[in-house]
């Protein structure tokens, strides 16, 4: 069942992982991670973007390892953090020459808490076989986990020519997509074969099988959990800027989640130019908590407002009180547990507010247009009091604060 105890929701069973101190799959909460876009040779600035995505809820964080130089900082980035109290488990992410990069730098294959291992980028033919096998010979030296991450646009080329030529001589063949489809996931499945034949566990054992369109991802990863019961790590892969890129990944992972399916999540948000990067790991936690897997932040339920709410007191107050949620939660997090599973309701006229008000932990409602100026605030049901004047805001927001002590302190 789903954390919240859902009735809808049965999770499909996976075998758990433990990536550093983090469980992934089993009967673990779906877990968020996100991943790095700085060049990891860089030790200040990667360290900088891990403790951003770290504050920002990221339970596990993945960095490029693409070359010596980006190598041989693993080892100082994770001591870097570790010095901050900063113990995110850090995966790295290898291509072409990973086998490599793991043998020549053993300080880095030992500070990383997972691999993630591209079985259509570790060389080709019977060099991919040597190169696959390195990998997971040094990972079970070092005791660590690996995801196995078949993408689309690297899949194994050899393997889909073989697939479509047998598809060729069916009776009736399949459609190209479905072929494809099975390339995907015949690739990550014979790859985690292989690794256990060469002695990993399945408890070692992550798979994703990431695609970029919607409707594909949705049946690519419904069929391939099917067909195993490895953890599996969902993302839809380039999934875009923006609003495109949050509506794409919601509606390819929610469908999935919905069916059970999904350990953990990555949203892959090509971020504007100078954004936030920390976007990916939000939208995530709001994934999750949205669909009631998770609680991370307290929530604020605010009307859309409309042509009642003329002034803009309402917009103002229901940001600045996310936004004060928000800012506090890395404090309150470690002083009152259980405050992210506050319910605050901002609402902007007397026709829902004070009903949903009610249904909040505390919540206000505002004076639409023509009533009077004056804001009931609720408390666990009950009017407690009413604001009138300039400072409704700032006195609702003290409001708050003795709510969350009262409730959540000591
Ligand atoms: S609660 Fe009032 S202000 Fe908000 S959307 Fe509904 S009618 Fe409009």
């Amino acid at each position: 069942m789903s954390d919240l105890g859902s009735e809808t929701i049965t999770r499909r069973k996976s075998v758990g992982v433990m990536v550093g101190d983090v469980q992934v799959g089993g009967d673990a909460p779906i877990v968020v991670q996100s991943m790095t876009n700085t060049d990891t040779a860089d030790i200040d600035k990667t360290v900088g973007q891990v403790a951003e995505l770290w504050r920002a809820g990221s339970e596990i964080v993945r960095i490029t390892v693409d070359r010596d130089e980006a190598a041989a900082a693993v080892p100082h980035i994770r001591d870097r953090l570790m010095a901050m109290n900063i113990n995110v488990p850090l995966v790295g992410d290898f291509h072409y020459i990973g086998h490599k990069l793991l043998a020549d730098h053993p300080a880095c294959a030992e500070a990383l808490a997972k691999y993630r291992i591209n079985p259509g980028n570790v060389g080709f033919k019977a060099k991919r076989d040597t190169q696959f096998s390195q990998m997971i010979e040094i990972a079970n030296q070092n005791d660590k986990p690996v995801r196995i991450g078949v993408n689309w646009g690297s899949l194994d080329q050899e393997l889909l020519t073989k697939l479509m030529d047998e598809n060729a001589e069916r009776e009736t063949p399949w459609s190209a997509a479905r072929v494809q489809r099975e390339a995907i996931i015949q690739s990550a499945l014979m790859s985690a074969a292989r690794a256990e034949e060469l002695g990993m566990g399945r408890n070692k054992i992550l798979l994703s099988t990431k695609v970029s369109n919607v409707q594909h991802l949705i049946d690519v990863y419904t069929d391939l959990a099917q067909r195993c019961d490895y953890g599996l790590h969902l993302g839809l892969t380039e999934a875009g800027m923006g609003a495109k890129g949050i509506v794409a990944s919601s509606a390819a992972l929610g469908i999935l989640l919905q069916r059970g399916i999904g350990d953990t999540i990555r949203i892959s948000l090509t971020p504007e130019p100078g954004g936030d990067r920390t976007l990916e790991v939000q939208v995530a936690q709001q994934l999750l908590q949205t669909m009631g897997f998770r609680q991370f932040l307290p929530v604020v339920t605010a009307c859309p407002g409309c042509g009642r709410t003329t002034s803009t007191v309402f917009q103002e107050l229901a940001k600045d009180i996310q936004d004060h949620l928000n800012d506090s939660m890395p404090k309150w997090r470690e002083q009152y547990p259980g405050v992210e599973g506050l319910n605050v309701a901002v609402m902007g006229c007397i026709v829902n507010g004070p009903g949903e008000s009610k249904h909040a932990d505390i919540g206000i409602s505002l004076p639409g247009t023509g009533e009077t100026p004056a804001a009931p605030v609720f408390i666990d049901g009950q009017k407690a009091k009413t604001l009138r004047g300039p400072n409704i805001a700032n006195e609702f927001k003290v409001m708050v604060a003795d709510y969350i002590e009262k409730r959540f302190g000591g």
